[in-house]
């Protein structure tokens, strides 16, 4: 479904993304952890094509489509959703607006009760008031509330694919839990696939990832399941040696 073949990123002067390589099908979830400046945002940003971010080789299949191109609204338009660290705010636009509109582009015949009947419903899942929905995009919001507005837009747009950056970033223990609950649900309905960027172990046990990917220096250099997002919980990212001292003896035992 999607799938990243050797790239080369670059901003400002400098390589970011280091002959990157990930594929992910239809239905699964990739979580990527790494440390602090190994390029994981910049993983999502080369995707969506943020204009700071050189793509100097490689390229982005998304359907089988080269999309590394693409214009971000190209991007959208095909069905990834990505919700940013830090979401922004667009002031002088309610979601009511910027979601309406962008079903409408997409020529959806949209009955306005049942619009409003969705957007309660999503609402009180999130345990967001009903207004949010025509508040302005974020604007205001506290760094959670603004997460669960953006997983307002992913509900009522139904993306194919999520990329989230940090989701739990902002969220007390409770939302970090109904985010959670929120994202399988939305994922067990729609089959949709993601790429999940956290560290948070309570969001990765919720999620059940398919594959756990941990990257450094721009690239990945470790994939495996859950338990390698138990084992970097344990011992970090920079106590390697530790650990595989420790989980030989471990299995020796
Ligand atoms: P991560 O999300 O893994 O913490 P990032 O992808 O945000 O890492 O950043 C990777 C590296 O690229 C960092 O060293 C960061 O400072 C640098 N970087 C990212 N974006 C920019 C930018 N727009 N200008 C300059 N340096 C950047
Ligand atoms: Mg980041």
């Amino acid at each position: 479904m999607l799938e990243i073949k050797d790239l080369i990123v670059s901003t400002d002067n400098k390589k970011i993304l280091n002959h990157f390589n990930l594929t992910i099908q239809e239905g699964e979830i990739h979580v990527l952890m790494g440390p602090n400046g190994a390029g994981k945002s910049t993983v999502c940003k080369s995707i969506m094509h943020h204009p700071s971010y050189k793509i100097e080789e490689g390229k982005i299949l998304y359907q089988t489509e080269d999309i590394t191109n693409c214009s971000t609204s190209e991007i959208a338009r095909k069905g990834i959703y990505y919700i940013q660290q830090s979401p922004i705010e667009i002031e002088g636009i309610t979601n009511l607006e910027m979601l309406r509109s962008a079903l409408i582009e997409r020529k959806e015949n949209l009955d306005t009760f049942a619009f409003h009947k969705q957007c309660k419903e999503i609402c009180e899942k999130l345990n967001i008031p009903t207004s949010f929905v025509s508040r302005e995009v974020n604007v205001g919001m506290s760094g959670g509330e603004k997460k669960k507005n953006e997983l307002l837009g992913m509900w009522i747009l139904s993306p194919k694919f999520l990329l989230l950056d940090e989701i739990d970033s902002g969220l007390d223990v409770d939302a970090i839990r109904i985010v959670g609950e929120n994202l399988k649900e939305y994922q067990q309905k729609t089959n949709a696939s993601m790429l999940v960027i956290t560290h948070q172990q309570s969001l990765i046990d919720q999620l059940e990832p398919t594959y756990v990917h941990r990257m450094q220096d721009g690239k990945i250099i470790e994939s495996g399941t859950k338990s390698l997002a138990k084992k970097i919980e344990k011992y970090g990212f920079l106590q390697d040696t530790l650990a595989n001292d420790v989980s030989e003896s471990e299995q020796n035992e």
